[in-house]
């Protein structure tokens, strides 16, 4: 429990809580006016949000708009259309004990939600998981972080354009201000975050018996077999790593590639990368940069372990710290102990490990957490088989890397270390609701017609032959 009481924080608690019955019992149409709102609000704020990121990080506005604001309009629209069906009562089919009953699920709203979103998406992750909570009826008090100021307050200005307090507020704040709003009853909290943190919501989801989505990190692996060019390998490869500078949940992590392939991917990697971003990638505007010295130190820090352990560098390893800028790296001949074999990376930096056959791809897998993605490239469908039946992970995207989180119909989420629940898309609205069933039991054709006291010899055929058949 945090020392220190936050006066404005209990204020929009209970404005939410007395509130959140009221919201429940808004109509799917006025829920989708909102969602309309917030999406027009959304578009007429563009350049304001990809400034903002570019202050914030010195995220690119392609990058800008591509991965924070067209997931969060996509995801908007596709709530706008389906929400109808969605959230419309579903009737299941009854077995023989029930014949002639009525059954049903009933998506009831959750009631007032918490929402903690990490900075490496600072806009989308702030607003993507809205969108479902709000559509589901539920309130939402939004606490982003710190570290992306500038998005902050251009989500405040959104927000406050869109919402009431009583139903949607930002709060800004850092580890205190997070601790004590966790120590308050919500019925539901969505974070996304590291999994350190994710364990500390948890234990805080607790003590209230709220449930909890948390969407976390790990360590993706990429597979890469030989099977395909190694040209196109090559550069999904650095696309999906280099993206907001490594700086994402899903990126691929290290590599895991055949050992014959070792030398044509170590020139193929520097060729693409002098190339693409010429001598000195620094000067390339596509680049975002670290998001601040303490993640810098750090990714600087696991690279100069594994180096001084025996790695080598045949691309990268230099820094510039004034400016946030850390050239993509790549690391071979890894010892075994290295930290970044076992801490997510969060940078552009890609480990490279070699195997010789499919076993030792999976027990590196097995042998730590799970990850968020696992990520193949081959054409060799025994292997992906194999592969996807015998490890763990979040889920598994084949040929591609980061483009899972943008299908419309697939659940996204992480498995123990990397995440519990689901979210986005219909998946998102299923965990800001109640799946309640709600049974209406036939009176003519009713069990306890033919199970009830007195327990008679006719009695224990019925049970016998329930026994058998149903
Ligand atoms: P973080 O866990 O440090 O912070 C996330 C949120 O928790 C922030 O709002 C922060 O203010 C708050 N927080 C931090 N320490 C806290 C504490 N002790 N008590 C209460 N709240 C606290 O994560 P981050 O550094 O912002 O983001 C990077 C991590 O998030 C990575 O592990 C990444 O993989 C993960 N991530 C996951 C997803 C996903 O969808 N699965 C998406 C983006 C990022």
């Amino acid at each position: 429990m945090s020392e220190k009481e936050f006066p404005y924080i209990d204020h929009i608690y209970h404005l939410q809580r007395e509130n959140r019955l009221a919201i429940q019992r808004t109509t799917i149409k006025e829920r989708i006016q909102l969602l309309k709102k917030l999406e027009n609000e959304i578009l007429l704020a563009r350049d304001a949000i990809v400034d903002a990121l570019h202050k914030d990080f010195r995220k690119s506005k392609i990058e800008a708009e591509s991965t924070e604001l067209f997931p969060v309009l996509s995801e908007i629209r596709l709530f706008i259309k389906n929400l109808k069906d969605w959230s419309a009562s579903k009737s299941v089919s009854n077995n023989l004990v029930f014949f002639g009953s009525k059954a049903k699920i009933v998506y009831e709203p959750k009631g007032n939600c918490l929402i903690i979103s990490p900075w490496n998406y600072p806009f989308q992750l702030a607003v993507v998981h809205l969108v479902a909570c709000i559509a589901a009826g539920n309130t939402a008090i939004v606490k982003p972080s710190e570290f992306a100021p500038a998005t902050n307050q251009v989500l405040n200005s959104i927000f406050g354009k869109v919402f009431e307090s009583n139903h949607v507020q930002l709060i800004y704040g850092e580890v205190e201000e997070t601790t004590y709003l966790l120590s308050k009853k919500f019925d539901h909290i969505h974070f996304t975050g590291s999994p350190k943190v994710g364990k500390i919501v948890m234990a805080a989801g607790a003590k209230h018996l709220a449930s909890v989505t948390l969407e976390l990190g790990g360590k993706s692996p990429l597979i890469i077999d030989g099977t395909l060019d190694i040209k196109t390998v090559v550069s999904k490869a650095i696309w999906g790593k280099l993206i907001n500078n490594g700086q994402t949940c899903i990126a691929p992590d290290y590599l895991l590639i055949k050992e014959e392939l070792k030398e044509e991917f170590i020139s193929t990697f520097i060729q693409h990368m002098e190339k693409t971003f010429g001598k000195n990638p620094m000067e390339s505007p596509d680049l975002a940069r670290i998001i601040n010295l303490r993640n810098f130190d750090r990714i600087q820090s696991l690279v100069e372990n594994a180096i001084d352990g025996g790695a080598n560098c045949p691309y990268g390893n230099e820094y510039v710290r004034s400016e946030l800028y850390i050239k993509p790296t790549l690391l071979t001949d890894i010892p075994d102990d290295a930290e970044i074999l076992f801490e997510e990376i969060f940078g552009p930096v890609f480990p490279m490990i070699t195997y010789q056959n499919i076993q030792e791809i999976t027990k590196f897998i097995n042998d730590r957490e799970k990850p968020l993605a696992l990520y193949i490239y081959s054409k060799n469908q025994e292997l992906i088989d194999f592969i996807v039946h015998n490890t763990s992970s979040g889920a598994v995207l084949v040929n591609e890397t980061l483009l899972h989180i943008m299908h419309p119909n697939l659940p996204f989420g992480g498995v123990n270390n990397s995440g519990i629940g689901r979210s986005t898309g219909r998946f998102g609205f299923e965990d800001f609701s109640h799946s309640k069933p709600v049974l209406q039991v036939n009176q003519w054709f009713s069990p306890t017609k033919f199970i009830n006291y007195p327990y008679t010899g006719f009695t224990q055929k019925i049970v016998n032959l329930m026994m058998k058949y149903l």
